[in-house]
């Protein structure tokens, strides 16, 4: 199995079979968002996709149109892992730039409503809830496009919900079950080695939960507390971030009946029901 990473220009070509990718970074960089936005165009079987067209910056477009109408290949569409803006707001310019295909997403107004199982081109989609409840991760060959559920580094931001760090949890673990090569993730690096990522993941989120218990246990019933003992390492700038994670985790602990009684599991619900972008 050859890795040979990407090149400057974001070229990348994989080991499975019949799969090319070339990753097109958007100059939208921040504490959320990494070094930028990654747009994958894949292609395999004589057709071209994009994977995330990423935030509505002209030259970003242009840079991914450019890719999508290089090898004559037939455009076949864009998928959309979820519909936040650093993801999704760039839909319309690039539509207009590489031409109209069909759009595919889990929600909102595009061509395919798109669910967990369902098999497109050459990918099989996988519902990846947790960072909003409309994610999707998609399977290529060996290859995993894991939008915002894996980054290339650091933890994600999950959203709060009864079902949604369960349903993120478990969908880690599936993920894990397949047999993956390596992860193209929504912001930051390649990860080269997908089961060591995952497994990286899923301790994370456990040693989080095992912290959060023991904060409790000791007494802490605000979110400030909870997040001071729990989140003690994280950056100011990514508070809000943490506190809706911070949610997850105690929705996750109430449908399990963990939770002590006198803990209000909203407590830490400051946001609305998806977290930032
Ligand atoms: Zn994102």
């Amino acid at each position: 199995m050859e890795l040979t990473g990407y090149t400057e220009r974001g070229k990348y070509r994989v080991a499975s079979p019949g799969v090319r990718v070339v990753r097109v970074r958007a100059e939208n960089p921040g504490p959320f968002t990494l070094e930028g936005t990654n747009t994958y165009v894949v292609s395999a079987a004589g057709g071209t996709w994009v994977v995330d067209p990423g935030p509505a910056l002209p030259q970003h477009l242009d840079a991914v149109a450019s890719v999508v109408g290089a090898d004559g290949a037939s455009w076949c569409g864009v998928l959309l892992t979820h519909d936040h803006a650093d993801h999704a707001d760039g839909l319309p310019g690039l539509l207009e730039r590489a031409g109209p295909a069909p759009v595919h997403a889990a929600r909102g107004g595009v061509d395919v409503r798109l669910g967990d199982g369902d098999v497109l081109g050459p990918f099989s989609v996988v519902a990846t809830p947790g960072h909003a409840s409309d994610h999707l991760a998609f399977v290529a060959g060996a290859e995993l496009f894991s939008g915002d559920a894996v980054l290339g580094r650091g933890s994600v931001l999950l959203s709060p919900g009864p079902n949604s760090l369960r349903g993120y949890l478990g969908a880690l673990e599936r993920l894990r079950a397949l047999p993956l090569e390596c992860i193209h993730p929504g912001h930051g690096p390649l990860i080269p080695d997908a089961h060591a990522k995952l497994g990286e993941y899923l301790a994370h989120r456990l040693a989080r939960e095992q912290r959060l218990v023991a904060a409790l246990v000791a007494g802490h019933r605000t979110a400030e507390a909870l997040l001071d003992a729990a989140w003690s390492e994280v950056p100011l700038v990514l508070r809000p971030a943490a506190a809706a994670t911070l949610a997850a985790h105690l929705d996750k602990l109430d449908a399990e009946g963990r939770l002590p009684a006198d803990v209000d599991p909203r407590v830490a619900h400051v946001r609305g029901p998806e977290g930032p972008a």
